[in-house]
């Protein structure tokens, strides 16, 4: 079992107790933890705290009647400290703290990663009914999760999270950034006659490859969303007009108007004007200028029908 994969079971343990736990968590490297409160359940990790993931200390706060991080035996204080950032710190609350100096008491069992005990109760089938954490695939979903069930969307508002906040002015429809996106955070829609790039603040990455690619450099990064926006899945329309079909390859662009009639795509507009070419087609606007359309290829312009979008 992968030490990730041994804090994960820990996560699970909890969940399945009988009764409520507060844990205290000390990093592998701790010589002795054994004094304390004996109403905690002191857990030696096989890392360091620091090494702790947001997603997994998000999932033992909330299965947790409290989570006690102890710094002292720890050989990366202020990196653990780091582990509970402000969005975790906010979500936790006094569900969460981190103790500097070591705890009085009487001595403890200390428990291990990868031996953790199973009680009588449970071997019979008489745990815990609260659900075990029902763990999404992706990281971002299992930190939306926990911040969730751990109080509403508004009370992470102003919080900068890892999602970009994108203006598309001038958008022409063409779905590279669509494409390109490994979140599928950006996809161009075609509803009722009308087309849309929406972009989902609650997917994105904040990975700048729909920027970098966007052939006219309309699509621009100003800023990030904050955590409430993430927490909301609800898509946003960077970019909407009257939707008309690309004679080349069938896909979407706006339409109406254009000093050609044609209505086709710039990815088809620019293989045809690349015939040969190897190129991968992207962005060519000056640099410190985002928005401006290129002039580098004005064939381009000429083959697009922007629909009055810009
Ligand atoms: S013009 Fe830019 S923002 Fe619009 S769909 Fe194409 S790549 Fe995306
Ligand atoms: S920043 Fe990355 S994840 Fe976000 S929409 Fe752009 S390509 Fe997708």
């Amino acid at each position: 079992m992968s030490a990730g994969s041994r804090v994960e079971a820990l996560v699970t343990w909890v969940a399945t107790q009988p009764d409520p736990v507060r844990l205290e968590l000390v990093c592998a490297e701790h010589p002795d933890p054994r004094a304390g409160d004996r109403d905690q359940t002191v857990v030696r990790l096989d890392t360091c705290l620091s090494g702790l993931a947001w997603a997994v200390l998000l999932e033992l706060v909330v299965v947790s009647a409290h989570v006690e991080l102890r710094l002292d035996g720890c050989t990366d204080p202020d990196g653990a400290r780091a582990v509970v950032t402000e969005v975790l710190a906010a979500a936790a609350g006094d569900r969460l703290t981190v103790r500097a100096d070591p705890p009085r008491g009487r001595r403890r069992d200390v428990l291990v990663l990868g031996a953790l005990p199973v009680s009588r109760r449970v071997l019979l089938g008489l745990g815990s009914t609260r659900a075990v954490v029902d763990r999404p695939p992706l990281e971002r979903e299992r930190v939306r999760q926990g911040l969730l069930s751990l109080g509403p969307a508004d009370r992470y508002a102003g919080m900068a999270a890892p999602s970009a906040d994108l203006t598309a002015e001038g958008c022409t429809f063409c779905g590279v950034c669509a494409r390109a996106c490994p979140a599928e955070a950006l996809q161009v829609t075609v509803l009722a006659g009308e087309v849309k790039l929406v972009h989902r603040p609650s997917s994105c990455l904040d990975c700048g490859a729909c920027t970098d690619l966007c052939p006219g450099q309309v699509l621009v990064r100003r800023g990030a969303v904050d955590w409430a926006g993430v927490l909301d899945p609800a898509p946003v329309a960077l970019a909407a007009g009257r939707a008309g079909v690309c004679r080349r390859c069938g896909g979407a662009v706006a339409a109406a108007g254009g000093p050609t009639g044609e209505l086709v795509c710039d990815v088809c507009a620019y293989r045809r004007s690349h015939p040969f070419g190897s190129r991968v087609m992207g962005p060519s606007a000056p640099a410190g200028r985002p928005n401006a359309r290129p002039a580098a290829d004005p064939r381009l312009d000429r083959y697009v029908d922007h629909g009055g979008v810009r």
